[in-house]
């Protein structure tokens, strides 16, 4: 028999075939053609990708975008026990920090000088708080540094903040956007399914709850990003509906400027490290990771332009190849990444914007800075261009990190019923 390129890129299996020449006429994918995609093996796994590719340049070309921001998780101090989430501390254990606003103020501005346009700030949910506390801080930011993006507070803390405050979401929205939030982060979805949420994330905010803080947002003109964890206990069924879900969202209101897929990190994660459910994997394989970036750029082709991978998840290698299966930005330079580090990812709490570049151009695409909006800052076409302020710094230790921060004694987080 001869093997020759055209007969090993041929679809072996007609439905997955069908479905990838529907992608390719632009038509819009269902949840049964999405699983059937996440079930092809051979060459179709292959055409899946090539065929996520092919999208990924029809809407956004060769360039890959990264934003220079900072993550600013100013207590890990938590009133929930998320399955997943190894990074909270409950408010009587030793490792419990709140950073004051002046040291959340002190850290956008040196990241705004070294060239930052965006902090990220995501918190725990510390009992007892003070419902205005989200506004205070980004009036103090923006005090100081009045162009700095706000990307701030998850549909989680801002129901939070709405009871503590006592007002409703739309009010509670409308006085962060007031307070200076630019664009908030679509992370407490997990799975928008609310059985699976129920058993790896008892007493965490509702599907219904966390569509309905979506939506107020994109309705009052703040863009949200959007997000999915998987590789615990969700089947392919679970992540094709919730990619529909948000398709759906899309399509209503337009308001997200992004997808990105993160892979379950399993190491220190409490569902994982106790077994607590009896089909729980250790993340995603590297088909899964594959197929899910793929699956998300196909079936949200024509109302999400941007997905993105995550370095701090998957390393600076699978990012590569993640970027030639359907994805397109490379998400930020992080600076102080707490969450995935405390469970246990090994990639990395910073990368500076040159090895951004470096990765980026390693698989012959165009680096480009954007902010966080998607508007482009600046390509880099050629690779001589001079270092940016923030590849100067050297030494990235005094940054500090989330171990150091949880055993500095003057941001121990002190219960204000006992002071
Ligand atoms: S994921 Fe968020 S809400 Fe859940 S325990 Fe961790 S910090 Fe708290």
């Amino acid at each position: 028999m001869t093997v020759n390129i055209d007969s090993l890129f041929r679809s072996a299996d007609p439905k997955v075939s069908a479905v990838l020449n529907r992608a390719l006429s632009e038509k819009e994918i269902s949840v049964e053609e999405g699983l059937t995609l996440y079930k092809s093996e051979g060459s179709d796994f292959h055409l899946v990708g090539m065929v996520a590719d092919e999208l990924r340049r029809r809407r956004v070309g060769n360039i890959v975008t990264y934003v220079v921001n900072r993550n600013i998780n100013f207590t890990n101090v938590c009133i929930k026990q998320c399955g997943f989430c190894a990074f909270s501390r409950d408010f009587r254990e030793e490792e419990g920090y709140l950073l004051p606003t002046e040291e959340i103020v002190r850290r956008a501005k040196e990241a705004y000088q070294l060239g930052a346009t965006e902090v990220c700030i995501q918190a725990g949910l510390p009992p007892d708080m003070e419902g205005d506390l989200y506004e205070k801080i980004c009036r103090a930011i923006k005090k100081e540094i009045p162009d700095i993006h706000i990307h701030g507070f998850s549909p989680e803390e801002v129901l939070y903040g709405a009871k503590r405050s006592n007002v409703s979401i739309s009010e509670y929205l409308s006085r962060l956007k007031e307070a200076g939030v630019n664009t908030l982060p679509g992370t407490a979805a997990e799975i928008l399914d609310q059985s699976l949420r129920d058993k790896i994330s008892p007493g965490r905010i509702s599907v219904s709850d966390w569509i309905n803080v979506i939506k107020t947002a994109h309705k009052i003109g703040i863009n949200t990003t959007s997000t999915m964890m998987f590789g615990h206990i969700e089947t392919a069924k679970d992540r094709v509906y919730h990619l529909a879900k948000i398709r759906e969202i899309q399509k209503e209101t337009g308001g997200f400027t992004e997808f990105v897929p993160l892979d379950f990190i399993h190491t220190e994660a409490p569902m994982y490290k106790h077994q607590l459910h009896e089909s729980i994997r250790p993340g995603g394989s590297g088909k899964e990771v594959l197929l899910t970036h793929a699956i998300a750029r196909i079936m949200l082709n024509n109302y999400v332009d941007n997905i993105q991978m995550s370095w701090v998840k998957e390393g600076q290698k699978m990012s590569q190849l993640l970027l030639m299966w359907g994805a397109n930005d490379f998400g930020g330079t992080l600076i102080n990444e707490s969450i995935s580090t405390s469970a246990g990812a090994g990639h990395g709490q910073i990368l500076r914007p040159k090895e951004i570049k470096r990765v980026i151009r390693e698989i012959g695409r165009i680096p480009a800075e954007r902010n966080t909006n998607y508007k482009i800052l600046k390509r880099f076409e050629n690779s001589q261009e001079s270092e940016e302020e923030l590849d100067k710094v050297e030494d990235i230790s005094k940054f500090g990190s989330y171990i150091e921060l949880t055993k500095i004694d003057k941001y121990k987080y002190k219960n204000p019923r006992e002071m």
